[in-house]
C-alpha cells in the first residue's frame, strides 16, 4: 500500500476519533445541563435522563468501534454490518466540520473518506453479473474539443482516441457492463433509476464522488478519482487500469472474458 494511501487512512481514523470524542462530550453535556435543573422532579428523573444519554454514548462508541475495526482489518465484522452507512450518514458530515476547524482542506477530508469507503465496499460487497454493474463518469472526461453528445447515447463517441471515453467504451464492450456519462447529479440519479445497477464504479473528483456516495447509499459505489492535468472540470483523465482492476474485482469470475488478464488501458490513445 502506498504512503499516500496510508496517510489518507490515518487521516480518516484521526477524524472519526475526534468526531466520536466530540459527540460523546456533547452528549455528556446534554446530560449535565438538565441534571442541575431536573432535581425538582426527583432523583429518578435525573438518573433516567442520565441513563438515556449514557445509552446514546454507548451507541456512538459502538458505531466508532465498528468503523475502526472495518478500516483497520479491512473486513466487515457481522456485529458491525452498518459501518459504511454510519460512516456516510453520521461521521462524514461531522468529520468535515471537525477537519475544517483544524484547517484541513475539504479535498483532503473527502479523499480520506473515499479511500475508506472503497475499502469498506471491497470488504462488504460480493461479485455481480455484468449487467448489474455501471461505470458512471462526469462529462469533463470528454475532450473539450469534441462536439459529440454523449449524455443520451454514449455510442455517439467516434472513438477517435482524443480522450479516455474511447478506452472506457472498450472496457464496456469487453466486460459487458453499463457505461454512462452524466452531466450532473440529477442525470446521474436518473441513470441509476433506469439501469438499476447493484453497484457503481464512479469516476469523478473528490467533491462529486463524496456527494455521489452519500446520495446513492445504500447502493455501493466504488470511487476512482479522476486526474486533472488541465485544472478542474476540463479535459480530465482517468487511469483505465484502475477502472479495469475494479471491474475484475466486482464481476463474477465466470463472467470474466477470456482475455481479462490483458489490460484495455494499455491500448495506446491515438489522439494524445
Ligand atoms: S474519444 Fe473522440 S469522439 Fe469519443 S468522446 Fe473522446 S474526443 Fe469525442
Amino acid at each position: 500500500m502506498s504512503v499516500e494511501k496510508d496517510n489518507k487512512k490515518r487521516l480518516f481514523i484521526g477524524l472519526i476519533t475526534g468526531t466520536c470524542l466530540l459527540l460523546c462530550a456533547f452528549l455528556g453535556l446534554l446530560w449535565y445541563v438538565p441534571y442541575a435543573g431536573l432535581d425538582s422532579f426527583g432523583a429518578w428523573a435525573t438518573w433516567s435522563w442520565g441513563l438515556f444519554i449514557f445509552a446514546l454514548i454507548v451507541l456512538v462508541g459502538w458505531a466508532y468501534a465498528g468503523l475502526l475495526i472495518n478500516v483497520i482489518l479491512g473486513k466487515t465484522h457481522p456485529f458491525f454490518q452498518k459501518a459504511r452507512g454510519l460512516s456516510i450518514k453520521l461521521f462524514l458530515p461531522l468529520m468535515t466540520i471537525l477537519g475544517r476547524v483544524f484547517g484541513l482542506s475539504k479535498r483532503k477530508i473527502r479523499g480520506s473518506f473515499i479511500k475508506v469507503n472503497n475499502e469498506l465496499v471491497l470488504s462488504e460487497v460480493g461479485r455481480f453479473d455484468p449487467e448489474k454493474i455501471m461505470i458512471l463518469t462526469p462529462h469533463c472526461l470528454q475532450a473539450s474539443r469534441c462536439d459529440m453528445r454523449l449524455t443520451y447515447d454514449i455510442d455517439n463517441c467516434k472513438r477517435c482516441g482524443l480522450c479516455t471515453i474511447k478506452g472506457l467504451l472498450e472496457l464496456r464492450d469487453k466486460y459487458g457492463v453499463h457505461f454512462h456519462v452524466a452531466t450532473g447529479g440529477t442525470i446521474a440519479r436518473r441513470l441509476v433509476v433506469q439501469n438499476r445497477p447493484r453497484m457503481i464504479i464512479a469516476i469523478a473528483c473528490e467533491r462529486d464522488l463524496a456527494s455521489g456516495i452519500q446520495d446513492t447509499y445504500p447502493l455501493p459505489v466504488y470511487g476512482v478519482l479522476n486526474e486533472r492535468p488541465h485544472g478542474p472540470c476540463l479535459d480530465t483523465q482517468v487511469s483505465l487500469i484502475d477502472v479495469e482492476n475494479a471491474l475484475r474485482r466486482f464481476l463474477k469470475e465466470d463472467k470474466l472474458p477470456a482475455d481479462a488478464d490483458k489490460n484495455v488501458g494499455l491500448t495506446p490513445l491515438t489522439g494524445l
